[in-house]
Protein backbone atom coordinates (compact mmCIF):
# COMPACT_ATOMS: atom_id res chain seq x y z
CA UNK A 1 0.00 0.00 0.00
CA UNK A 2 1.46 3.46 -0.83
CA UNK A 3 2.27 4.86 2.40
CA UNK A 4 3.04 8.63 3.12
CA UNK A 5 6.76 8.35 1.33
CA UNK A 6 5.70 6.97 -1.92
CA UNK A 7 2.85 9.37 -1.91
CA UNK A 8 5.55 12.64 -1.12
CA UNK A 9 8.21 10.63 -4.02
CA UNK A 10 4.72 10.31 -6.40
CA UNK A 11 4.22 14.40 -5.47
CA UNK A 12 8.27 15.22 -5.89
CA UNK A 13 8.06 12.98 -9.58
CA UNK A 14 5.38 14.90 -11.42
CA UNK A 15 5.31 18.16 -9.80
CA UNK A 16 8.10 19.47 -12.35
CA UNK A 17 5.99 17.72 -15.52
CA UNK A 18 2.61 19.24 -14.28
CA UNK A 19 3.10 22.83 -12.60
CA UNK A 20 1.95 25.16 -14.71
CA UNK A 21 0.60 23.19 -17.13
CA UNK A 22 -3.00 23.88 -19.18
CA UNK A 23 -5.21 21.13 -19.22
CA UNK A 24 -6.32 20.26 -22.96
CA UNK A 25 -8.56 16.85 -21.73
CA UNK A 26 -10.26 14.73 -18.75
CA UNK A 27 -10.64 10.95 -19.87
CA UNK A 28 -12.01 9.04 -17.25
CA UNK A 29 -12.24 5.07 -18.25
CA UNK A 30 -13.71 4.05 -14.78
CA UNK A 31 -14.97 5.98 -12.58
CA UNK A 32 -15.96 3.40 -10.52
CA UNK A 33 -13.02 3.77 -7.85
CA UNK A 34 -13.56 4.11 -4.36
CA UNK A 35 -15.84 6.65 -4.59
CA UNK A 36 -17.29 7.79 -8.06
CA UNK A 37 -15.13 10.37 -9.91
CA UNK A 38 -17.59 13.04 -10.31
CA UNK A 39 -18.71 14.93 -13.57
CA UNK A 40 -17.48 17.97 -12.01
CA UNK A 41 -14.02 16.74 -12.88
CA UNK A 42 -14.08 18.10 -16.39
CA UNK A 43 -14.00 21.14 -14.92
CA UNK A 44 -10.72 21.42 -14.90
CA UNK A 45 -10.06 21.26 -18.51
CA UNK A 46 -8.97 25.06 -20.27
CA UNK A 47 -7.37 25.54 -16.50
CA UNK A 48 -4.01 25.02 -15.12
CA UNK A 49 -2.00 23.27 -12.29
CA UNK A 50 -1.21 26.12 -9.98
CA UNK A 51 0.20 24.03 -7.07
CA UNK A 52 1.07 20.57 -6.56
CA UNK A 53 0.22 19.54 -2.63
CA UNK A 54 0.46 16.83 -0.02
CA UNK A 55 -1.80 16.28 3.17
CA UNK A 56 -1.44 12.93 5.07
CA UNK A 57 -1.27 10.47 1.87
CA UNK A 58 -3.86 12.92 -0.16
CA UNK A 59 -2.06 14.47 -3.16
CA UNK A 60 -3.60 18.08 -3.86
CA UNK A 61 -3.45 19.28 -7.61
CA UNK A 62 -4.09 23.15 -7.13
CA UNK A 63 -6.46 24.75 -10.06
CA UNK A 64 -7.45 28.00 -10.25
CA UNK A 65 -11.12 26.86 -9.93
CA UNK A 66 -10.75 24.44 -7.42
CA UNK A 67 -8.53 21.59 -6.51
CA UNK A 68 -8.23 17.55 -7.24
CA UNK A 69 -8.16 15.74 -4.53
CA UNK A 70 -6.15 12.72 -5.37
CA UNK A 71 -5.84 8.92 -3.24
CA UNK A 72 -3.63 6.23 -4.00
CA UNK A 73 -5.61 3.94 -2.16
CA UNK A 74 -4.19 0.53 -2.25
CA UNK A 75 -2.82 -0.28 -5.30
CA UNK A 76 -2.72 3.45 -7.11
CA UNK A 77 0.45 4.98 -8.48
CA UNK A 78 0.66 7.70 -11.05
CA UNK A 79 2.55 8.28 -14.56
CA UNK A 80 3.81 10.87 -16.42
CA UNK A 81 3.14 9.80 -19.98
CA UNK A 82 3.64 10.88 -23.66
CA UNK A 83 0.88 10.99 -26.10
CA UNK A 84 1.25 7.97 -27.92
CA UNK A 85 2.06 5.70 -25.27
CA UNK A 86 -0.90 3.06 -25.34
CA UNK A 87 -3.23 3.07 -22.30
CA UNK A 88 -2.79 -0.02 -19.62
CA UNK A 89 -5.84 -2.19 -18.47
CA UNK A 90 -6.13 -0.18 -15.35
CA UNK A 91 -5.52 3.07 -16.31
CA UNK A 92 -9.24 4.72 -14.90
CA UNK A 93 -8.17 8.67 -14.88
CA UNK A 94 -6.05 10.84 -17.09
CA UNK A 95 -5.49 14.10 -17.16
CA UNK A 96 -4.14 15.49 -20.60
CA UNK A 97 -1.87 18.90 -20.44
CA UNK A 98 -0.86 20.75 -23.72
CA UNK A 99 2.39 19.83 -23.54
CA UNK A 100 1.19 16.71 -25.04
CA UNK A 101 2.20 15.06 -21.93
CA UNK A 102 -0.35 13.24 -19.86
CA UNK A 103 -1.00 12.25 -16.31
CA UNK A 104 -2.18 8.75 -15.65
CA UNK A 105 -3.94 6.93 -12.56
CA UNK A 106 -3.34 3.20 -12.58
CA UNK A 107 -5.08 1.69 -9.94
CA UNK A 108 -6.16 -2.80 -10.16
CA UNK A 109 -7.89 -2.56 -7.11
CA UNK A 110 -10.22 0.68 -7.22
CA UNK A 111 -9.62 1.56 -4.07
CA UNK A 112 -8.61 5.14 -4.96
CA UNK A 113 -9.89 8.12 -4.77
CA UNK A 114 -10.10 11.43 -7.77
CA UNK A 115 -12.37 14.07 -6.58
CA UNK A 116 -12.83 17.90 -6.99
CA UNK A 117 -13.55 20.53 -4.93
CA UNK A 118 -14.55 24.52 -5.39
CA UNK A 119 -14.38 24.71 -1.50
CA UNK A 120 -10.90 25.23 0.26
CA UNK A 121 -9.68 21.76 0.33
CA UNK A 122 -8.27 21.64 3.34
CA UNK A 123 -11.56 21.77 4.93
CA UNK A 124 -12.91 18.70 2.85
CA UNK A 125 -14.32 16.57 4.82
CA UNK A 126 -11.66 13.54 4.22
CA UNK A 127 -8.93 16.15 5.10
CA UNK A 128 -10.44 18.04 8.05
CA UNK A 129 -10.20 15.74 11.02
CA UNK A 130 -6.43 14.63 9.91
CA UNK A 131 -3.57 15.22 12.69
CA UNK A 132 -0.55 17.09 12.33
CA UNK A 133 2.19 16.09 9.71
CA UNK A 134 4.64 14.15 11.13
CA UNK A 135 7.88 16.17 9.50
CA UNK A 136 6.20 19.12 10.49
CA UNK A 137 6.82 21.73 13.59
CA UNK A 138 3.32 20.88 14.85
CA UNK A 139 4.04 16.96 15.45
CA UNK A 140 6.90 16.86 18.35
CA UNK A 141 7.22 15.37 22.12
CA UNK A 142 5.48 17.88 24.19
CA UNK A 143 2.41 16.94 21.60
CA UNK A 144 2.77 13.19 21.78
CA UNK A 145 3.09 13.09 25.34
CA UNK A 146 0.03 15.71 26.02
CA UNK A 147 -2.27 13.01 23.82
CA UNK A 148 -1.48 9.76 25.10
CA UNK A 149 -2.20 10.73 28.24
CA UNK A 150 -4.77 8.05 29.85
CA UNK A 151 -4.73 6.10 26.74
CA UNK A 152 -4.52 2.14 27.33
CA UNK A 153 -4.58 1.15 23.61
CA UNK A 154 -1.26 -0.18 22.61
CA UNK A 155 1.27 2.54 21.20
CA UNK A 156 1.49 1.90 17.66
CA UNK A 157 -1.83 1.04 17.27
CA UNK A 158 -1.99 4.77 18.97
CA UNK A 159 0.01 6.29 16.52
CA UNK A 160 -1.44 4.86 13.34
CA UNK A 161 -4.49 6.43 13.77
CA UNK A 162 -4.98 9.11 11.25
CA UNK A 163 -6.08 11.93 13.96
CA UNK A 164 -3.01 11.95 16.14
CA UNK A 165 -0.69 12.15 12.92
CA UNK A 166 -1.05 11.14 9.59
CA UNK A 167 1.11 8.63 7.34
CA UNK A 168 2.58 6.82 10.33
CA UNK A 169 1.82 3.27 8.59
CA UNK A 170 2.41 -0.31 9.50
CA UNK A 171 6.10 -0.30 8.39
CA UNK A 172 7.20 3.15 9.67
CA UNK A 173 5.68 2.23 12.95
CA UNK A 174 7.32 -0.47 13.73
CA UNK A 175 10.26 0.74 12.50
CA UNK A 176 10.37 3.94 14.25
CA UNK A 177 9.48 1.87 17.31
CA UNK A 178 12.43 0.05 17.05
CA UNK A 179 14.95 2.85 17.05
CA UNK A 180 12.94 4.47 20.12
CA UNK A 181 13.78 1.10 22.11
CA UNK A 182 9.63 0.46 22.70
CA UNK A 183 7.39 -2.32 22.90
CA UNK A 184 4.55 -2.05 20.15
CA UNK A 185 2.15 -3.44 22.77
CA UNK A 186 2.84 -1.17 25.27
CA UNK A 187 -0.11 1.07 26.72
CA UNK A 188 0.22 4.82 24.78
CA UNK A 189 -0.49 6.25 28.12
CA UNK A 190 2.78 4.25 29.73
CA UNK A 191 5.08 6.04 27.36
CA UNK A 192 7.77 8.77 29.50
CA UNK A 193 8.23 12.00 28.45
CA UNK A 194 11.92 11.43 27.54
CA UNK A 195 10.43 8.09 25.16
CA UNK A 196 7.93 10.36 23.67
CA UNK A 197 10.71 12.62 22.48
CA UNK A 198 12.95 9.78 20.68
CA UNK A 199 9.52 8.03 18.85
CA UNK A 200 8.83 11.66 17.92
CA UNK A 201 12.52 12.10 16.71
CA UNK A 202 12.36 8.37 15.02
CA UNK A 203 9.53 8.77 13.56
CA UNK A 204 10.62 11.83 11.60
CA UNK A 205 14.23 10.23 10.96
CA UNK A 206 12.51 6.80 9.16
CA UNK A 207 9.98 9.06 6.96
CA UNK A 208 12.44 11.50 5.62
CA UNK A 209 14.83 8.20 5.08
CA UNK A 210 12.46 6.73 3.13
CA UNK A 211 11.30 9.45 1.12
CA UNK A 212 14.94 10.12 -0.06
CA UNK A 213 15.42 6.78 -0.64
CA UNK A 214 11.93 7.12 -2.94
CA UNK A 215 9.41 5.33 -0.54
CA UNK A 216 9.07 1.64 0.85
CA UNK A 217 6.39 -0.74 -0.50
CA UNK A 218 5.88 -4.83 -0.72
CA UNK A 219 4.03 -4.49 -4.10
CA UNK A 220 2.32 -2.35 -6.49
CA UNK A 221 4.17 0.96 -6.29
CA UNK A 222 5.29 2.18 -9.11
CA UNK A 223 7.33 6.00 -8.70
CA UNK A 224 6.77 8.50 -11.08
CA UNK A 225 9.20 7.23 -13.56
CA UNK A 226 7.58 3.58 -13.55
CA UNK A 227 10.44 2.02 -11.32
CA UNK A 228 9.74 -0.18 -8.40
CA UNK A 229 10.39 1.99 -5.13
CA UNK A 230 11.72 -0.28 -3.18
CA UNK A 231 14.07 -0.49 -0.54
CA UNK A 232 12.97 -2.93 2.16
CA UNK A 233 16.52 -4.25 2.55
CA UNK A 234 16.93 -1.29 4.57
CA UNK A 235 14.16 -2.36 7.13
CA UNK A 236 15.17 -3.23 10.65
CA UNK A 237 12.47 -5.32 12.04
CA UNK A 238 9.77 -5.04 9.79
CA UNK A 239 9.40 -8.72 7.79
CA UNK A 240 12.79 -9.99 9.63
CA UNK A 241 10.77 -12.41 12.34
CA UNK A 242 12.93 -14.82 13.50
CA UNK A 243 15.81 -12.91 12.21
CA UNK A 244 19.02 -11.51 14.10
CA UNK A 245 18.37 -8.11 15.60
CA UNK A 246 21.10 -5.55 14.37
CA UNK A 247 21.99 -4.29 17.84
CA UNK A 248 21.80 -7.40 19.76
CA UNK A 249 21.38 -10.35 17.51
CA UNK A 250 18.57 -12.11 19.20
CA UNK A 251 15.55 -13.06 17.24
CA UNK A 252 13.44 -10.66 15.86
CA UNK A 253 9.52 -11.43 17.08
CA UNK A 254 6.43 -11.23 15.47
CA UNK A 255 3.35 -10.72 16.81
CA UNK A 256 -0.54 -9.50 15.70
CA UNK A 257 -1.65 -6.05 17.27
CA UNK A 258 -5.07 -4.86 16.22
CA UNK A 259 -5.02 -7.36 13.72
CA UNK A 260 -1.87 -6.39 12.25
CA UNK A 261 1.72 -7.59 12.31
CA UNK A 262 4.11 -6.40 14.59
CA UNK A 263 8.06 -6.92 15.10
CA UNK A 264 10.20 -6.46 17.70
CA UNK A 265 13.11 -6.62 19.53
CA UNK A 266 12.15 -8.59 23.05
CA UNK A 267 15.82 -7.79 24.57
CA UNK A 268 15.98 -3.91 22.88
CA UNK A 269 12.79 -3.14 23.44
CA UNK A 270 10.73 -2.42 26.58
ZN1 LIG B 1 17.82 -6.48 20.01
Amino acid sequence: MPELPEVETTRRGIEPHILKHGVAGVVVRNAQLRWPVPETIHSIVGDHIAAVKRRGKYLLLGMTQGTVIMHLGMSGSLRVCGKAEPYRKHDHFICCFETGKSLRFHDPRRFGAILWTTEEPYEHPLLAELGPEPLSAKFHAEYLYRVTRNRRMPIKSFIMNSHVVVGVGNIYANEALFMASIRPGRAAGRLTKAESEQFVGAIKRVLKKAIQEGGTTLRDFLNAEGNPGYFVQSLQVYGRDGAPCQQCHRPIKRKMIAQRASYYCPACQT
